[in-house]
């Protein structure tokens, strides 16, 4: 993965008009994010979402410490003003204020003088990647700790070291913070990013600041599903909201958790454990069309908060977006995902595949022919695009499809995989029949009662 600017990066940049592209947006917001200093639950996390409260307003729940969530409690808060390694020579050789990673996160606190040969105990590097600080926590386990790269530690001397963190582990709030689009239903379609990383660029400033912009995209647009973005501490922080809206997950039609969005590589979706919910669907139609590294994976249980929207006692149709994939890329939880390693480009792509899932799940419904017996005929009311033997083009095979697979069993998605036609390119020809009246559209509560027969497709209109 190149450090330099990816090709079309400085024309998407600015617009015509001396804007910020939506891109470059979408990068300036992940780079004032990308400094702070987060942990599950303390100041990193409010000073995180008070700068998304500016861009977008946020409602924000603060769950105080020792509350029991399902099988887990709230946290203490974890803060930390300094940590730092001192040679034998008084010379520093690591420093928090240099970078966020030099220390575990959620490290307990320590002051001591030690004999290099303890202090490497509590010194995490990597071996194969001598170059970069590793990311490391201590979320569940009381110990203190630092990372640094590897090729500072073999060069560590000798002799007795001083070492420093001051932490503070303190009862307070575990907090979170949702972003409510309306739309003309309460079901709902639940964007989810986690907003407890520090210092890593893709995982998560990217996704945060993705679902930020698209937050701003969706208002004020018709809609037929309620869009709730919620921002919340990995792990805990979806098991926390889960707990406090027992009552209201099951408005949840659609959902997408979201990390990893600002790289070059994939894209990648993680199916729902469902696996054939729509937005599985959706997110298999987007990425039909978006390139030969596209990639679809079936759920495992392992990842990021889909595991807890997915486990079996909510079940919901919720599923993962990324760029490459986590664990998949070197830069992965180390230093080197910094602000080099995601792009205007990239963001403003990822933002437009999840655009591109909602426009289709908004757009999607059920056509019903009116004239199922035979080929009705279309170049008579002007539909038929070439002449007779000619191959047609999509716009043809469209409304072929589309008047062929409206027996009430098929939405327009459901089309799309069977046709291979793009969503939109079905969209319009659908458009087309049902403004000639060779169709209608199946009201959601016949769908919900299975399947429809052709006989009872209203009567034919008079020839
Ligand atoms: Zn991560």
């Amino acid at each position: 993965m190149s450090s330099t600017p990816a090709p079309g990066d400085e024309c998407r940049s600015r617009t015509k008009t001396g804007t910020p592209s939506l891109g470059a947006r979408i990068h300036a917001l992940t780079a004032e994010l990308y400094p702070i200093c987060r942990s599950i639950a303390g100041p990193g996390v409010r000073q995180t979402l008070e700068i998304l409260d500016r861009e977008i307003g946020l409602g924000l729940t603060e769950v105080p410490t020792g509350t029991p969530v399902l099988d887990w409690t709230v946290p203490r808060e974890w803060m930390v003003r300094e940590a730092w390694i001192r040679d034998p020579s008084g010379r520093l050789v690591l420093d928090l204020s240099d970078h966020n990673l030099h220390v575990m996160n959620y490290s307990t606190a320590i002051r001591a003088r030690l004999p290099l040969g303890e202090l490497r105990q509590h010194i995490h590097t990597l071996e194969d990647q001598p170059d970069v600080i590793p990311y490391r926590t201590t979320y569940y386990e009381d110990r203190w700790g630092f990372c640094m790269r590897h090729r500072d530690f073999m060069q560590l001397p000798e002799g007795e070291y001083e070492v420093c963190i001051d932490a503070e582990h303190r009862d307070g709030h575990l907090t979170y913070g949702e972003h409510v689009v309306p739309g003309l239903s309460d079901r709902e379609f639940l964007l989810s990013a986690h907003v407890c990383h520090p210092s890593l660029a893709n995982d998560n400033c990217a996704g945060i600041a993705v679902l930020a912009e698209l937050a701003k995209t969706l208002k004020g647009r018709r809609l037929r599903h309620t869009y709730r973005f919620l921002f919340a501490p990995g792990t805990i922080g979806a098991i926390t909201w889960l707990a406090l809206n027992e009552d209201r997950v099951d408005r949840i039609d659609h959902g997408l958790v979201v990390s990893c969005l600002g790289d070059g590589g994939g894209p990648t979706y993680k199916r729902s454990r469902r696996g054939d919910a729509t937005i599985d669907r959706a997110m298999q139609e987007v990425l039909r069309h978006a390139g030969p590294t596209a990639r679809i994976l079936d759920f495992v249980p392992y990842g990021y908060d889909e595991r807890q929207y997915c486990s079996p006692g909510y079940d919901l149709p919720v599923g993962s977006l990324q760029r490459s994939a986590y664990g998949s890329f070197p830069e992965y939880h180390t230093s080197a995902d910094d602000l080099t390693f995601v792009s205007a480009k990239h963001l403003a792509a990822s933002h437009d595949l999840i655009l591109q899932a909602i426009e289709i799940i908004e757009g999607d419904w059920v056509p019903l022919s009116r004239m199922p017996r035979g080929e009705p005929q279309l170049g008579r009311r002007g539909l038929y695009g070439a002449v007779g033997g000619v191959a047609q083009g999509d716009g043809t095979m469209a409304l072929l499809w589309v008047m062929n697979l409206a027996d009430g069993r098929h939405s327009l998605l459901d089309m799309a995989s069977r046709s291979g036609l793009p969503f939109s390119t079905l969209a319009a020809a659908a458009g087309r029949l049902r403004k000639a009246g060779l169709l209608d559209e199946l009201e959601d509560t016949q769908v919900q009662q299975g399947p429809v027969t052709v006989t009872s497709a209203p009567p034919l209109p008079r020839q």
